[in-house]
């Protein structure tokens, strides 16, 4: 494979996987598949792909990539991971990273998400010609393809390609088409759009950092709404948080989001002020975020001071609400690095059994559902199959089956043949033999070839003959050992004569 390319900054992994094919001259997507992935069921996705593990294989040890770097630099799971939870991130980190089957969409809400994903890749053409001018060549950008971001916060509105973003080649990488892509003219964008850009850029520059819990983010919002008075007790106002957001962003363009909040009691805005049970996107938090927050807010900063928020002990009576939230949150945090260093089986036999002992008492479907999503991934269709098991169990079989026979000479040809017969799954040893060294050993090894079937016949025929009393003549010893002169391999002849002395 000729050296595959570096993304460049913000550029989709996905672009980067075309741009290898342009470069290697490959034009059958297939082909480009098995060349990168060594796969061709992968789907070509564009906004969290995953098997990044390959990908990293692709580079030279020494430039220290690894696919948390590609995860959080060329794909769009930093619009995602500040909002769900660490357990979560951690969960998809490890799904998106490894070779497992992926549950992504679902848990990052993509697909149920309120947010409408852009139907079609999208580009900026200034930046187009830009790249052309600057690298011979031109890419897709991440922060394009964001829902809620009609532009360019350099040259104006973003123009629809038409390469779906999910698309019905499933299995195709289209790079950038430059001479479709420039144009012109290009209008501006919105104020809004402007400004939800830049927040967006700062969500990309997000570091690996430990993100708040969803109950931090309820606190927060429920903190928000108090500092603007907006509240009494625990009573939230929710009208005028409605119109306080609505004030802000202007009914028009939050209709053309499909998040206008319609007042009801189930409305999206009214859930992001009440305790968080599902994850929010970031296009809703970052609107009720400016509506809220004075200008010049830093994400990064509401991030870490929501993730050391602290919720308030509760006041109820069950055991778990009295339970304090503090000692909850410390041995849920502890369980997570104990299973994240160890895995779940590991984490208990590894000074970690307290607490695990303490969640399954007080918290019993949280610690189901990290340890489900920390199992080891199931391996694809050629690791299913433990091939070193299978060989060990096999060579043992095989040779259970060599020592029992050894002393029955009345046996046909012990052949490779035979042997596999004998098995029960023939087919699968027999088209694995590659996968199984010691099968393979065991069958140069101990296979009888022809002049030792031959041998072991004459033995038979001469002991039958010497127990019978009867003649020992070497055409006798042949017609009964169903040989003749002609059939005779060498080293049967050399038995005869040396050893049988006829
Ligand atoms: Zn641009």
């Amino acid at each position: 494979m000729l050296g595959f390319p570096l993304p460049y900054r913000n550029e989709l992994l996905y672009s980067t996987i075309a741009r290898h094919g342009v470069h290697s001259g490959i034009v059958s997507p297939k082909e480009l598949l098995q060349e990168v992935y060594g796969d061709t069921r992968i789907i070509a996705t564009s906004d969290l792909p995953g098997h990044l593990n390959r990908i990293v294989a692709l580079y030279p040890e020494k430039i220290g990539i690894t696919a948390s770097d590609l995860l959080y630099n060329n794909t769009l799971f930093p619009l995602y991971a500040p909002f769900i939870g660490e357990a979560r991130r951690k969960s998809l980190i490890r799904e998106l990273t490894t070779d497992g089957k992926s549950s992504v969409h679902l848990i990052t809400g993509a697909t149920a998400s309120r947010v409408k994903q852009p139907e079609y890749l999208r580009y900026c053409p200034g930046c187009i010609e830009q790249q052309l001018h600057e690298f011979g060549e031109c890419y897709w950008r991440r922060d394009w393809q964001v829902a809620g971001v009609d532009n360019c916060p350099v040259h104006g509105r973003l123009i629809d390609s038409n390469i779906p973003r999910h698309d019905i080649h499933r299995h195709q990488f289209t790079p950038v088409n430059a001479d479709t892509c420039i144009q012109p003219e290009q209008q501006s964008g919105s104020w809004q759009s402007v400004l939800i850009a830049r927040s967006i850029n700062e969500l990309l520059k997000l570091k690996q950092i430990v993100v708040p819990e969803l109950v931090q983010w309820g606190c927060w919002y429920k903190k928000l709404a108090a500092d603007h008075n907006l509240n009494r007790r625990s009573q939230i106002h929710h009208e005028q948080v409605q119109q306080k957001v609505i004030a802000f962003w202007g009914a028009d363009w939050l209709t053309r989001q499909k998040l206008m909040p319609d007042g009801g009691e189930s409305s999206w805005l009214r859930n992001m002020f009440r305790k968080h049970r599902k994850a929010f996107s970031y296009l809703e938090h970052l609107i009720v975020l400016h509506s809220f927050l004075e200008a010049g807010w830093k994400l990064a900063d509401v991030v870490t001071f929501v993730a050391r928020l602290q919720p308030k002990a509760r006041t109820s009576t069950t055991a778990l609400q009295e339970m304090d939230q503090t000692q909850l949150e410390s041995y849920r945090r502890s369980w997570l690095d104990a299973v994240g260093k160890y895995g779940t089986k590991m984490a208990r036999l590894s000074g970690y059994g307290d607490v695990y002992a303490w969640l399954y008492r007080h918290d019993r479907n949280w610690l189901m559902e990290v340890n489900l999503s920390h199992k080891a991934p199931k391996p694809k269709y050629e690791g299913k199959i433990d091939w070193h098991k299978r060989d060990v169990n096999t060579v043992k079989s095989l040779i259970a089956l060599c020592n029992g026979n050894e002393c029955r000479l009345d046996d046909p040809r012990r052949s490779k043949n035979w042997y596999l017969n004998q098995l029960k799954q023939r087919a699968g040893i027999e088209k694995h033999l590659k996968l199984l060294p010691l099968c393979s050993l065991f069958f140069d090894r101990y296979c009888e070839n022809i002049f030792e079937y031959q041998i072991r016949r004459m033995s038979r025929t001469a002991i039958s003959t010497v127990q019978s009393g009867g003649p020992f003549k070497r055409w006798q010893v042949l017609r009964w050992s169903g040989l003749s002169e002609e059939r005779l391999t060498e080293p049967a002849r050399r038995f005869l004569k040396e050893i049988l002395g006829i």
